[in-house]
């Protein structure tokens, strides 16, 4: 369970709003959870981890936090998470297309498999899909909303993640900015954040090893080398992007990697 010992001191932020998150029954997504009914957010935690969603939802707040099954992969349950929101909380203001996976590590091209690819292709780059157009849904008629989706480092860089995993991410970004220009005229924001190096579960099926180790390797390589990232720096970003407080920021592709990016000017 995570400890939100960074939440901002600037309190109920998201007072009043409703919230789904996918792939919310851990790391970034629990954190972000925990952050988001800190500021006053009702929410909707959508996963495949039935136990971990539960627990979570348990632990902040039975009345404010509903836990729904959503393979992001499945249209249907997508649609069912968001008409879950809706029919609990009369609304959706927040979107966190959050859930995704990773494929072998550093598999090479002539070693990926097809399949492989189609798997981490439908978590991380249809599971956006879905969510941003179910959620522009209900959100186009309310004239209002906000949009985030997990991308990572490798939505702009190569040579970090798997190939699916680099390419899956590349289409989040893509995703990102199309909708945040088709979308704007309804008044609804579309972002989405890039992380790099944080310990968690995916992280440890992709790389393997010792936690520690792991976590060292991505201090050394990110700029910021006195600064170990914390999911809650990831979930900050998003309470930020999610709130009044980024009301005119759409479009964006926002880094919470340590400087990790600015070896690369291809970055945005
Ligand atoms: P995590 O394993 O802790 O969380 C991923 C969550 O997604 C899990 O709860 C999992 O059950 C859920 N999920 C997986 N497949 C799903 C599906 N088909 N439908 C619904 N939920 C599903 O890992 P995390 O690091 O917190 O990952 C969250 C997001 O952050 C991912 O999109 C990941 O690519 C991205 N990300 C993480 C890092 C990092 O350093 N940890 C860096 C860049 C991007």
């Amino acid at each position: 369970m995570t400890t939100p010992s960074l939440i901002s001191a600037l309190s109920r932020r998201l007072e009043g709003k409703v919230a789904l998150i996918t792939g919310g029954a851990s790391g970034i997504g629990e954190c972000t959870a925990r952050v988001f009914a800190h500021h006053g957010a009702k929410l909707v935690i959508a996963d495949i981890q039935d136990d971990l969603g539960h627990s979570l939802c348990q632990s902040i707040d039975q009345t404010n936090c509903k836990y729904v099954h959503c393979d992001v992969t499945d249209e249907s349950q997508v649609k069912n998470a968001v008409d879950k929101a809706v029919k609990a909380y009369g609304k959706l203001d927040i979107m966190f297309n959050n859930a995704g996976i990773v494929d072998k590590s550093y598999a090479r091209i002539l070693e990926d498999q097809k399949t492989d690819f189609e798997r981490v292709m439908s978590v991380n780059a249809m599971g956006v899909f879905l969510g941003i157009k179910h959620a522009a849904r209900t959100m186009i008629p309310a004239r209002s909303g906000s949009i985030i989706s997990t991308a990572s480092v490798t939505s702009c860089i190569g040579g970090v993640g798997s190939h699916a995993y680099t390419a899956s991410k590349h289409a989040v970004l893509g995703l990102t900015k199309n909708a945040a220009a088709e979308l704007g005229q309804f008044g609804i924001r579309v972002n989405c954040l890039s992380p790099y190096g944080l310990v968690t579960p995916m992280v440890m099926h992709f790389l393997g090893g010792n936690e520690k180790q792991v976590e060292n390797s991505f201090n050394s390589s990110a700029n910021l080398k006195h600064v170990t990232l914390k999911a809650e720096d990831v979930a900050n970003a998003a309470l930020f992007l999610a709130s009044d407080e980024g009301r005119y920021i759409s479009g964006l592709n926002l880094p919470v990697d340590g400087g990790f990016s600015i070896v690369n000017p291809s970055f945005q």
